[in-house]
Formats: C-alpha cells, structure tokens, sequence
C-alpha cells in the first residue's frame, strides 16, 4: 500500500507547494526508509509573506483533505505521530473545525506566531521544540534527523491537500492562486498548474487595463516581471502580486520589502541581517545607491546562510532592472 501511495504521487510529479518545489514522492520515500525509533509528519499552515494567502482558502474549505493527505502520509513513512503548525490567526479561525476532523487520530494542533521565517522547515522544527525561530545547519536534513532527531516529513497545506487527492484518483493537475495588488478580483483561484501567468489573469478577469508589472512568488520574496513576460507558468507558492506601472512608487514598495525582511530575518547571519538592515537605512534616507545596493546583493547572494537571506536581493534586483529604467 504505501508502495502504491509513493508510485501515485510520484506519477502525479507533484512538488512541494510551500516555495521550496520538492518532489513529493521523494521525500516521502526518504522518510519512509529512513531508520528511526520514531518518526514524524508536519504540516506547515504558518504562511506568512504579504500576498500568499492560499493555504487559508484550503484550511477554511478543504481542511478534510489536509487531515487525509496528513494521515496518509503518516501511514506511507511510518510515524505515529504527527503536528499542524498554525499560526496565531489560523490557529483561532481553524482550530476548533480542525480539532473536530482529527478527532482520535494523533495529530496535534500546534500554535506559534509563525509567519515567513517557518517557511523554512528546519526553522519550523525548532520552533516545534521551542528552540530559538533559525535554520538549521543542513544536512543532516530533516528526513533523517528532524523533530527531536527523528525522521520528519515536513509539508505544507497544499501538499496534503493535493496528496489526498491524488491517492484518490482525483487530482486533476490544479494549483492555487493567490491574487491580489492591483486586481480587479483579488482572491484565491484553483486552475491548471501549468497555465500561463497570462492566462491566469485573463481567465480570472485580472487583466489590468493599465500598463503593470507583477511580482510573482510573494509578495516581498517574489522576483518581477513585466507584462510581457507572462507566458511562464508561476511557480513556488502561486502568488501572483500586481502592481499599476503609473500608481506604484517603486522606493516605497522597496522600502516596504526591506522593512519586511529586517523584521523578518532570524538575526542570525551578518549578510541577510545586516544587508536588510542597509537597504532600508537607504530607502528611509533617500539615498539609494546602486552600486551599494549591488555589493549588498552579492554579500546576501553569495554569503547568507540559508535560501531566505539568498533570495532577498531577487525583487530588488528584477525591480531595478526591469522597472526602474522604464519609470526614470
Ligand atoms: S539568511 Fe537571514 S533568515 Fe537565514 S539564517 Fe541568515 S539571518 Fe537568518
């Protein structure tokens, strides 16, 4: 049975649909072989970046297929124990509806502020140990050695959701959206997982009428693109941010994302601290430099101990390459 469970998702060539785009069956397969006394499953419902808001959607009308996709998980790796992470806002809205669909299976509400940084798992499981909210040196990745030290398969709601549909035979190869910005129908919207980000907005009456630009991935994390770049599918977690050309001040969206990110950091590395740190300090004195800006990014890119610290500089970066040269 499990065997079949791993060959579904494996056919199905699901990915992880918190950001990271792992495949499924994969690491669902690494922790059902790995060796352990114990072993965990996580669901990570912390979501927490400016325009991703579609794990909500599924937890306030689908929370069923997250607590079967869950389970069945459990089922495939091995463990006997398993935890949602909630955060505070999902905690008080979900909490009782969940607690009522789990009923006497072990799996554990768990509730902490959450938010961008338990985007990343290793930082998600320290903060189910109450350790202090940072990364974890990898490897050892956590499906060898993740809760406590034990084999931890960590997805978020999404993955379960479609996970339960898929061994189900009813996955129908959909994503959801999270739209918002400058859209005329801000919501969440579940359509085919390789359309166009053109298409996207076409067919959910998005389709400004203005010249724009989009910012696709999170709406501080997420990297830019014109409106003439759409014809790519949107990966990561699908959210999908638009911005009117005229209406938008670009210092101010930047100083927006570096407030988001200095608030956001775990404090723990020099590049990723600092560097928020100095790109807000130009912002808020408006003297942004360029070429400062450009080592930041190196520093950031090249030096910052884990992926949230590296992908600071991609929507300052596509920002200024793309829009900044138009609006001057
Ligand atoms: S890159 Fe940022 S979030 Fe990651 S460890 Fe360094 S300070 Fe923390």
């Amino acid at each position: 049975m499990e065997e079949q469970i791993i060959e579904k998702l494996k056919i199905a060539e699901l990915k992880g649909r918190g950001g990271a785009a792992y495949p499924t069956w994969m690491k669902w397969n690494l922790v059902k072989e790995a060796k352990g006394e114990k072993k965990y499953v996580v669901c990570n419902a912390s979501e927490g970046e400016p325009g991703v808001f579609k794990d909500k959607y599924i937890l306030e009308h689908y929370p069923e297929e997250v607590i079967n996709g869950m389970q069945l998980a459990m089922e495939t790796v091995g463990a006997e124990e398993a935890y949602i992470f909630l955060n505070k806002e999902y905690f008080e809205l979900f909490g009782d509806k969940l607690k009522k669909i789990i009923g006497h299976l072990n799996i554990k509400l768990f509730k902490k502020q959450g938010g961008y940084l338990s985007g990343e798992e290793t930082t998600l499981i320290n903060e189910l140990e109450w350790k202090r909210p940072e990364p974890r040196l990898k490897p050892p990745y956590p499906v060898t050695s993740g809760l406590f030290g034990y084999p931890t398969l960590v997805n978020n709601v999404e993955t379960f959701y479609c996970a339960s549909k898929i061994v189900k035979d009813e996955y129908k190869k959909t994503r959801f959206y999270s739209i918002s910005g400058d859209a005329e129908n801000v919501g969440v919207f579940e359509l085919p997982e390789d359309w166009p980000i053109k298409k996207i907005l076409e067919e959910t009456k998005n389709w400004p009428q203005t010249e724009f630009f989009v910012q696709v991935d999170g709406g501080a994390s997420g990297k830019i693109f014109l409106n003439n770049e759409l014809e790519c599918s949107a990966q990561g977690n699908g959210a999908i941010i638009i911005y009117d050309l005229a209406k938008t001040d670009l210092k101010a969206l930047m100083k927006k994302w570096a407030e988001f990110f200095v608030k956001n950091n775990c404090d723990k590395c020099v590049p990723c601290r600092e560097g928020a740190f100095r790109l807000r300090e130009m912002l808020e004195k408006d003297a942004w430099n360029n070429e400062v800006a450009e080592e930041v990014f190196f520093a950031m890119e090249q030096t910052a101990f884990c992926p949230l610290g590296k992908s600071i500089p991609g929507p300052f970066k596509t920002l200024l390459e793309k829009i900044w040269k138009i609006k001057k």
